[in-house]
This record gives C-alpha cells, sequence and structure tokens, in this order.
C-alpha cells in the first residue's frame, strides 16, 4: 500500500490530501506544523466585514486522511525514504510532497524586529491586539498585502501612513494606472504615502528614513515580500533557486519528493521557471501534485490568477503583467474597468481589472479562457464594452 505523506497543511497541502483521498488512495498522512487546524490565510489580512474575525478555518472533510497538526517536520532521509518528526519519530513515505508555503520576509535595518510581519494566525493576532482608534500605523512596503493591511487597520481607526522603497504601489504584478486608482482609494480615506522611501532603522517608536526623516508610530508592520519556506528541501539536498525546483509535473530532483504552492519553482510550459505565490495557484498545484504522485497528470500550465480587496474595490488579475505590452482600457458601465495586455500578434497574455465589488470577476474569467485558447483578439473591440468577451471565444477577434 502506497504510503503519501504531505508536509504543510495550508492551501497546498489540504488540497492534494482532498484529491489523493478522492482518488482512492487509501494510505495519506498530512503534517501541519502550526499546531492548529488550517485557516483561510487571505482572510489574515480582510477579515470578515460583518463579525471583524481574521481567523477562518478551512471547512473540508478530511476523512480518511491521517492528520497530525503541531507535528513539523524535522528532515527528510532521502536514502531511507523517511521524514524525522520534531518528536524524534519517524515516518515512512513512498511518495512525499513538500508544501511548505513562505515565510514573511524580514527587513535588515529592524534586527530586533519591531516591525511585525503577516502570514499567520498568530502575526495576525498580534498585530490586531495591538490596534486602537486614533492610534498610528506605519505600513512598510505597499504590494498588495501592505495596502490591504493598510486598508484594514484604516477601517478599524488608525492613521496610517505606507512607506514603499520604489517609486509606486504595487510595482510587480498590477499595472500602474490600477496601482494608482488603489492608491487613490486610499487616500480618500487618509491614508497618506511615502514613495521613493528608505528605511534606515525601525525603532520601537517608529522608523527613520534614510534622508533622516523620523516618523513616530505605534505600529510598524512590514509588507516586503516572502520568501520561499525551502528549509527541509536544502538541507535535505533537493535543488532549489527561489523555491523548491520542480519539473511541469511538479516532481523535484528526487523522483519520490513532490512541491506544490509557494515553496515549489515550477517549470511552466508559458512563462518557464516561475514561483507563484498565489492562493489559487496553491489550490491548483495541490491538486495538480495529488495526481502527479499517482503517476497521472501531463504538465502544470494553470494561469496565474489572484483577487485583492481595498475598502469596497475588488482587484482581479490574469496572466503575467508585462508593462511593454501594448495594452487597452475597457470601461463597464458598473463603474469597473479593465486593462487587457497584448502581444505582437494581438493574442491576450494578461488582463487585470477594478471596480466595486466582483464588478470585473466575470470578464477577468473569460479573459483567462481567451488568454488559454490564445484567441486573436481586435485591440478595438476589447476597448468597446458593448462587445461581450464571450464573443473572442466562440468567432475570435
Ligand atoms: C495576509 C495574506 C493575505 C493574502 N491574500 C491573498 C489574496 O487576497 N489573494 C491571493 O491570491 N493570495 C493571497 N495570499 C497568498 C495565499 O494565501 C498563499 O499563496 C497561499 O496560502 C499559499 O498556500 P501554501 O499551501 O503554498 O502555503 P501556506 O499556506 O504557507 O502553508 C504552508 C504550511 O506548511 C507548514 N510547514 C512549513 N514547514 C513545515 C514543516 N517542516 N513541518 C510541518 N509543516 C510545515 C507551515 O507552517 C504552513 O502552515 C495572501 C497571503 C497572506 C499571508
Amino acid at each position: 500500500m502506497t504510503h503519501h505523506v504531505i508536509i504543510g497543511a495550508g492551501e497546498a497541502g489540504l488540497r492534494a490530501a482532498i484529491a489523493l483521498r478522492a482518488a482512492g488512495e487509501p494510505h495519506v498522512t498530512l503534517l501541519g506544523g502550526e499546531g492548529m487546524p488550517s485557516y483561510d490565510r487571505p482572510a489574515l489580512s480582510k477579515p470578515d466585514r460583518e463579525t471583524g474575525g481574521h481567523h477562518r478555518p478551512i471547512q473540508v472533510d478530511l476523512a480518511g486522511v491521517e492528520v497530525r497538526f503541531g507535528l513539523a517536520a524535522k528532515s527528510i532521509d532521502r536514502e531511507g525514504k523517511a521524514v524525522v518528526l520534531a518528536d524524534g519519530s519517524s515516518l515512512p513515505y513512498d511518495r512525499l510532497l513538500l508544501a511548505t508555503g513562505a515565510l514573511p520576509r524580514r527587513l535588515g535595518c529592524d534586527p530586533d524586529g519591531h516591525a511585525r510581519g503577516l502570514r499567520t494566525l498568530t502575526d495576525a493576532d498580534a498585530i490586531y491586539g495591538n490596534v486602537a482608534t486614533g492610534r498610528r500605523a506605519v505600513v512598510i512596503g505597499a504590494g498588495l498585502i501592505g495596502l490591504e493591511m493598510a486598508a484594514e487597520l484604516k477601517r478599524r481607526g488608525m492613521k496610517v501612513h505606507v512607506l514603499e522603497v520604489g517609486p509606486r504601489a504595487l510595482g510587480r504584478g498590477v499595472p500602474a494606472e490600477i496601482a494608482e486608482a488603489i492608491v487613490e482609494r486610499h487616500r480618500q480615506e487618509g491614508t497618506t504615502f511615502g514613495f521613493d522611501a528608505r528605511i534606515h532603522s525601525v525603532e520601537r517608536n517608529g522608523v527613520t528614513l534614510a534622508d533622516g526623516l523620523a516618523i513616530e508610530a505605534d505600529l510598524m508592520i512590514a509588507a516586503v515580500g516572502i520568501e520561499p519556506d525551502i528549509r527541509l528541501a536544502d538541507s535535505a539536498g533537493l535543488a532549489c533557486a527561489n523555491g523548491i525546483v520542480v519539473d511541469s509535473r511538479l516532481v523535484t530532483s528526487d523522483p519520490w519528493i513532490f512541491a506544490a504552492g509557494d515553496c515549489a519553482a515550477v517549470d511552466h510550459p508559458r512563462y518557464g521557471r516561475m514561483r507563484f505565490e498565489t492562493w489559487r495557484n496553491a489550490c491548483d498545484q495541490g491538486a495538480f501534485a495529488a495526481r502527479s504522485m499517482r503517476g497521472e497528470g501531463a504538465s502544470f500550465a494553470a494561469l496565474p490568477w489572484f483577487w485583492s480587496d481595498h475598502f469596497d474595490f475588488g482587484l482581479q488579475a490574469v496572466g503575467l503583467h508585462d508593462p511593454l505590452r501594448l495594452s487597452v482600457r475597457r470601461d463597464l458601465p458598473d463603474g469597473g474597468w479593465l486593462r487587457f495586455e497584448l502581444d505582437a500578434n494581438n493574442r491576450l497574455q494578461a488582463a487585470a481589472g477594478i471596480g466595486p465589488g466582483n464588478a470585473v470577476a466575470r470578464d477577468i474569467r473569460l479573459s483567462e479562457k481567451i488568454i488559454e485558447k490564445n484567441v486573436v483578439c481586435s485591440p478595438d473591440r476589447l476597448v468597446d464594452a458593448g462587445h461581450g468577451l464571450k464573443s473572442f471565444l466562440k468567432g475570435g477577434a
């Protein structure tokens, strides 16, 4: 009987466990190092508007899976095909999945850790425990999580200042025009921004910039990105390079070990070697890894997709943003709008949109299908909201 062992009970690990059981695998063990049942990570920065709760347990049926929360894997004995656990015991495996996620990047100029990172429920509890109306927060990093935190702290009555080392917010994955609209929405709520801001040091009561400006604060958040958690893989001698290196079937440099989710750097047929840091990627790769572990599945080719919430604005994007591509804008009747990016042959490569609530969700879903099918699209028609995106799937152009 094949023993499937999964390290990491986040979204990727859970999806793999469920898929393995659904496929009839009788012996599946899931190790969760956090000491509590799995919870929804995106909810940490966008708590439920009605209850205010940021702890949303993931409700899934793990019947038949041997679940061991609070028991971390310490090392991997590849020769003996066993995982050594924190309690000193050893767990044999036939197929092993690493779904170890990521760790928040630390600020080099904050050796004492005055600025809090946000990755786990424990981090979120500590942050929200320090929130009070009228107190001052500095958020370091104007990426998606930094800005979501800024919105949430503002909603809870804090004075919020965001510092960003780059010249604009959301520099990596979002078109500049959309980033500007999001920043403008934050400004309307009273949040202030400092761009091109180099941090010299973080103290107990604030931040000092490289130009000498001291900014006092009661709460500092460091939202400066994540590092894939490769610790187990690396010490086991598996190939790692900005993540655990896997082929298009999510197999590591050891044929019996697989990796999925935030920790995996996959050989993607469309993009080459990539590591994705999104919720849906973790779900997709977890389920795909289960098939791969059973010897099924071809290449992992899912497109990257993410959402992010800022006050009443919902952002969604699919594909990989490239500022050098031809880009056209479509305005929707309900106040939302999208930016489409086309290659030199007018094939859609990426789309991002913003609007009230879920205004852009349907068009982003259709854009995903158009990208997958490599449809040639006339830029004039993409601009015209009267020309439904579904028609591109039927007849092209
Ligand atoms: C605050 C926040 C907001 C986010 N918002 C969004 C969003 O709006 N949209 C979006 O698309 N994405 C969002 N994300 C990203 C998304 O949550 C992640 O991409 C996704 O959760 C990654 O899932 P994962 O299973 O790969 O990793 P994780 O969820 O990190 O799970 C990995 C698990 O493995 C455990 N582990 C590690 N090492 C060991 C070990 N040795 N033994 C046992 N267990 C171990 C870890 O403790 C962890 O529980 C957000 C992330 C954060 C932190």
